[in-house]
């Protein structure tokens, strides 16, 4: 991702606030009409109400005509009913796009999250940009962006209500004659001084706003990536049953206990930092708009002691020149405002905007019953993204259907890096791979994938129901997940709970959820992978952490399930694998023997060879 703390011109200001108010318009279409229509009648009330008050007791104070004062005060309960009724209508349609308006912008972006490339989806930078976005969506972004844009309206219906009732305040002047410092006081030019300074006072809130602003915005990015550590150590860590023996056995206790201290430090400095900013920045404005409301307060007092105007001119002046330069000096703080905020919607955009570097191709995949789908790898490299080393290395490799093929090396030799190829999680740096002769990438993507199941060593079930989980879906296929079930040997255990395939996996949102151990959690993502019922199956070490004689026996099983279809098993233990027709060598990256078990042995300086008799002697000698 680019830095965003570049400076932008005003017109890439202005297209980015546009762009963010079309994409806001596109969540709740009509909040943004509804919250301007609601400042209009709410500032209209308001204009209407010091008008009308003033013109009253201008009256009472006055002609006193009993048909004017009736006249009057119809008026201003008409005008407050009508008015009253209109900005409750908008408010509160408005307030419901308010409530759901957030919610709707993590949908969008979760959208996005979930349809970008899987390199990116597992960039921890590009991560961390998503929850930095969600944590600082109270201080910036989209919504900040709506509701600093709806306060400009009302600031400018204000100010214009303001103006029309200050219309003849520059002419109001003291029938007495007046000298020195008085008649400068009563003067249009002191009054005209007085709208300049208040343009002055806005100026400068402007300015204090931005600076105070930029400087909230870097202190603000800073506090996603602490609270991210102090999750880790409260709710991931100690959430997390499993890492409780550690905590225990190791008495991890204060270590752990800690690293949330410091993270704690940091994050309430930042906060701290946060606060003392924000202080800084209402002080100086208060002071600012203290200043001018005492000036006003003076100015309009001493005019209606010489004369200028009775009491009702008074109320008609005095509030809306406080209002007028409320308003105008917050019109300049809410402009400034939107200038910081674009700090954080440049960050939104950016994340929008990463682009999709896949070919998602167009051709659907043939649909064939006997699963006749060949694939060949043609001298395919590989690095990942941000790496030198090369993954995988000038690999050239043909599946043929109906295969069982083990894919075996030592930890790091590339065998699931070849996977994640074969399924498109990432595409060759080098080379190309085909699917019964037409490149991969030309395929659409969604209809490739249709193809293969895997089991991943680090498999995810989620916090769904039984079949949820097993089909993967929320609609399902109750025969056929029970059918999987059974085949991965799951059967009997999800009959005797509670729900059977409704019941919840793991506790996190039911009480009666289940907890599972390790062992059936495999058998569930086994039974997933059969569920998906895909032409290429793959185990790449789902059961590392069992004895390599339960594996092998996992193993045999699940090659007895898949009948037909093309198979991949993934170990660093040979003998898991050894009834596998084929079996694959990899090293450093590169494909180095490719042969049956027997084959393989037979050349004994191979690396086969080498590691057979390595973990056969450990076999011997721990008496597996
Ligand atoms: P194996 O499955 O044989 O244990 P992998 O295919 O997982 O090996 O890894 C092959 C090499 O690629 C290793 O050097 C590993 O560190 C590196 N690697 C794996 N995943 C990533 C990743 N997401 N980013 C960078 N390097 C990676």
């Amino acid at each position: 991702m680019k830095s965003s703390e570049k400076s932008r011109t005003l017109n890439q200001e202005i297209n980015l606030i546009i762009r963010g108010l079309k994409l806001f318009s596109t969540f709740t279409p009509h909040f943004i009409s509804y919250s301007i229509g609601y400042s209009f009648f709410e500032s209209l009330s308001w204009f209407l109400n010091i008008f009308l008050a003033a013109e009253l007791v201008d009256e009472v104070t006055g002609e006193r005509s009993l048909q004017r004062l009736i006249i009057l005060l119809c008026l201003l309960a008409f005008s407050q009913v009508v008015l009253m009724v209109l900005c409750k209508f908008c408010y509160n349609k408005a307030r419901v796009g308010d409530l759901i308006s957030k919610q709707w912008t993590e949908v969008y972006l979760n959208n996005k999250s979930f349809s970008m490339d899987y390199k990116n989806m597992e960039d921890p930078k590009i991560r961390l940009e998503r929850q930095s976005i969600t944590k600082n969506a109270d201080v910036g972004g989209l919504n900040i962006l709506v509701n600093t844009f709806i306060e400009l309206f009302y600031d400018i219906f204000q100010i214009i209500g303001g103006l029309i009732l200050l219309s003849d305040f520059l002419v109001k002047r003291s029938p007495k004659i007046l000298t020195g410092i008085s008649a400068f006081a009563d003067s249009s030019l002191c009054a005209v001084c007085f709208f300049i300074l208040m343009v002055a006072a806005a100026v400068g809130s402007y300015f204090i706003s931005e600076k105070y602003g930029k400087k909230i915005y870097t202190v603000q990015r800073r506090i996603p990536v602490v609270e991210r550590m102090m999750r880790y150590y409260t709710d991931d860590y100690l959430d997390d049953s499993k890492s409780c023996k550690d905590v225990h056995i190791f008495n991890q206790k204060n270590l752990i206990l800690k690293s949330f201290e410091n993270a704690f430090v940091n994050w309430r400095e930042l906060n701290k930092q946060t606060a003392e900013i924000g202080l800084k920045k209402g002080a100086t404005n208060r002071i600012i708009t203290g200043s001018l409301v005492t000036i006003i307060y003076l100015f309009v007092a001493f005019k209606a002691y010489v004369g200028a105007f009775g009491l009702g001119g008074f109320i008609k002046y005095v509030e809306p020149l406080e209002r007028l330069m409320y308003c105008v000096t917050h019109f300049a703080e809410s402009t400034a405002s939107l200038k910081s905020n674009n700090l954080y919607l440049e960050k939104v955009f950016e994340y929008i905007d990463i682009p999709t570097d896949m070919h998602y191709g167009t051709i659907p995949t043939e649909k064939r019953m006997d699963n006749k789908y060949d694939i060949e790898f043609h001298n395919v490299s590989f690095r990942y993204p941000g790496t030198d080393k090369y993954a995988i290395k000038n690999l050239n490799l043909k599946f043929k259907v109906g295969d069982r093929i083990a894919v075996v090396g030592m930890n790091g030799s590339g065998k699931t890096t070849m996977i994640k190829l074969l399924c498109r999680l990432y595409d060759p740096t080098e080379g190309y791979i085909t699917l019964n002769g037409i490149d991969i990438q030309k395929y659409d993507y969604e209809d490739y994938l249709k193809l293969f199941s895997v089991v991943f060593q680090d498999f995810k079930l989620f916090s769904f129901s039984v079949g949820e989980n097993v089909a993967a879906s929320i609609d399902y296929d109750e025969e056929k997940v029970w059918s999987s079930l059974e085949k991965a040997g799951m059967l009997e255990r999800v009959k005797a709970m509670p729900k059977g395939l409704k019941t919840p996996v793991y506790k996190d949102f039911e009480e009666d959820g289940v907890e599972i151990s390790g062992g059936e959690a495999q058998k569930l993502a086994i039974a997933r992978a059969l569920y998906k019922d895909a032409a290429f199956v793959i185990l790449d070490e789902p059961t590392a952490s069992l004895d390599p004689i339960a594996e092998h026996e996992i193993y045999s099983r699940f090659n007895d399930m898949v009948k037909d279809k093309t198979a991949v098993y993934i170990s660093h233990r040979l003998s898991s694998c050894r009834f596998c027709d084929r079996i694959l060598v990899f090293n450093n990256g590169q494909l180095i023997q490719d042969g049956s078990h027997e084959n393989l042995l037979e050349n004994s300086d191979g690396k086969y060879s080498e590691l057979w008799n390595a973990q056969a002697q450990y076999y011997a000698e721990t008496k597996v």
